[in-house]
C-alpha cells in the first residue's frame, strides 16, 4: 500500500544497462541461447557464475563494457529539484562488489541515491528485485533487461503496491511492444518530470 503520507515518488533503478550503458547489450540473444544449452536446472532462470572461470569472465565482461549512461544528469536534477527519491538495485552478484562500490564512488556526483541495494546473497535477479521493490513500495523501477521486466511487470502492476517497470529497451528489441517501453534514459526522465 502507497503510505498517503508520502509525497515524493520513489523509483528504482537497475544498475547495468540503465544508470550505466552496457554496449554489449546485443550480447543477450546470446546470452539465452547458451542458457538453453548449458542451463541443466530449468528452474533457473537466469545465469550464476559459481566457478573460478565463469567469475572471471562475468568479471571481465562487467568491468570492461561499462560507461556512466547518457541521461544521468537528467535523472539527478529529479533528485535534486525533490520530484523523485532515487534508489539503485542492482541484481549484481556478490563477487562483483568491489567494481560496484568503484562505480559508486563515481556515481557520487551524479545522482544522490536514498539507498543502494544489491544481490548480496546471489539470489535470481528477477527475484530479488521483486522482492526489494515491494519493501521499498517503489512506484516505479526503471529495468533493461527484458525477460525481467516481464517478470515484474507481471508480478507488481497487479498489486495493491501498482508499480509500473519502465523498460529502457534498445534497438535489436525495437519490435517489442510493451506500454512503458523507452529508448533511452532521458526519455525516461522526461516521462517522469511530465508526470
Ligand atoms: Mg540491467
Amino acid at each position: 500500500m502507497i503510505k498517503e503520507s508520502r509525497k515524493i515518488p520513489r523509483v528504482g533503478f537497475d544498475l547495468d544497462g540503465v544508470i550505466l550503458y552496457n554496449p554489449l547489450r546485443v550480447l543477450r540473444p546470446l546470452a539465452v541461447g547458451i542458457k538453453k544449452v548449458f542451463v541443466k536446472n530449468k528452474a533457473r532462470k537466469f545465469f550464476v557464475p559459481t566457478n573460478p572461470l565463469d567469475r572471471a569472465i562475468w568479471g571481465f565482461l562487467h568491468k570492461t563494457s561499462f560507461r556512466k549512461n547518457k541521461g544521468l544528469r537528467e535523472i539527478g536534477d529529479l533528485v535534486k529539484n525533490k520530484r523523485i527519491e532515487a534508489y539503485l538495485i542492482t541484481g549484481r552478484y556478490s563477487f562483483l562488489e568491489r567494481d560496484l562500490n568503484k562505480w559508486l564512488g563515481k556515481l557520487k556526483t551524479d545522482i544522490e541515491f536514498t539507498d543502494i541495494f544489491y544481490n548480496k546473497n546471489d539470489e535470481q535477479p528477477n527475484v530479488f528485485k521483486q522482492k526489494m521493490i515491494e519493501k521499498l513500495e517503489l512506484n516505479a523501477f526503471v529495468e533493461d533487461n527484458w525477460d525481467i521486466v516481464q517478470h515484474l511487470s507481471s508480478r507488481l502492476e497487479s498489486k495493491a503496491l501498482q508499480c509500473k517497470i519502465f523498460w529502457l529497451s534498445n534497438f535489436f528489441d525495437k519490435d517489442i511492444e510493451y506500454r512503458y517501453k523507452f529508448m533511452s534514459l532521458k526519455d525516461i526522465a522526461r516521462h517522469i518530470n511530465d508526470q
